[in-house]
């Protein structure tokens, strides 16, 4: 998409944010610290810096990750706030005292991503979220904004967005990449579900190799409570 495209959605973006804003809503923003995230990140200090940044902070992420989120909160001057499950790591075994992620994936998600989750959308009215149509078959389905249980909202505002449009967007803006992506890795969440490109297949395919899984359940399960 041309140049001139993206600078009109990111106008837009703008006036979402001031709507919003103007009508007494609180918004937050979700965020995995990916280098596809940095866009919307970067957009959000550029209208609204001070909406605060969640990272679901599950305990199994990359130290990389971990590290990465501190300089864009710096280079950015975002305010990024840690959520993490409220089931300690001891009750997130099964019977054999395997973690669940080996064997139950979903209820892993839920426990370190869904469950936390919960009391953020609880404290706000707009949830942001940098989900892609291009990204997963679910993804293409959504709407610009999706109405939540409760009167919530999720507002995505990069649907429509493209991974070419994401990628001229970090080489104008010069935004820093992943310190993994160098290293294969182009989808990065925990560490036990990551795998590099080398040993997927694919972007997405590089989560949950091998398992039909696709998303964590924060994509998922708060979309489907609407209905
Ligand atoms: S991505 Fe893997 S480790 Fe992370 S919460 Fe989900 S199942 Fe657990």
């Amino acid at each position: 998409m041309a140049e001139t495209n993206i600078s009109t959605l990111i106008d837009r973006i703008g006036e979402k944010l001031d709507g919003y804003k103007s009508a007494g809503l609180s918004s937050f923003v979700s965020s995995s610290f990916q280098s596809h995230s940095l866009p919307l990140l970067h957009i959000i200090s550029r209208f609204q810096p001070e909406i605060p940044v969640y990272f679901l902070n599950t305990g199994f992420h990359f130290p990389e990750t971990m590290a990465f989120r501190h300089v864009i909160a710096d280079l950015m001057g975002l305010n990024i706030i840690d959520v993490a499950s409220p089931v300690s790591k001891s009750g997130q075994r099964d019977d054999q005292g395997k973690f669940f992620f080996v064997n139950n994936p979903d209820h892993c998600c839920y426990l370190n991503k869904v469950l936390p989750m919960e009391p953020v959308i609880a404290q706000h009215d707009v949830w942001i979220n940098g989900v892609r149509r291009d990204q997963t078959k679910f993804r293409a389905t959504l709407l610009e904004e999706e109405p939540l249980a409760d009167g919530k909202l999720r507002y995505h505002p990069m649907l429509d967005w493209t991974s070419k449009m994401i990628w001229e967007y970090r080489t104008e803006h010069n935004l820093p990449e992943h310190p993994l992506e160098a290293q294969g890795y182009l989808s990065i969440g925990c560490m036990p579900c990551t795998r590099s490109f080398q040993e997927s297949t694919g972007a997405r395919q590089g989560r949950w190799a091998g398992m039909s899984k696709e998303e964590c359940g924060i994509q998922t399960e708060f979309v489907k409570a609407k209905a």
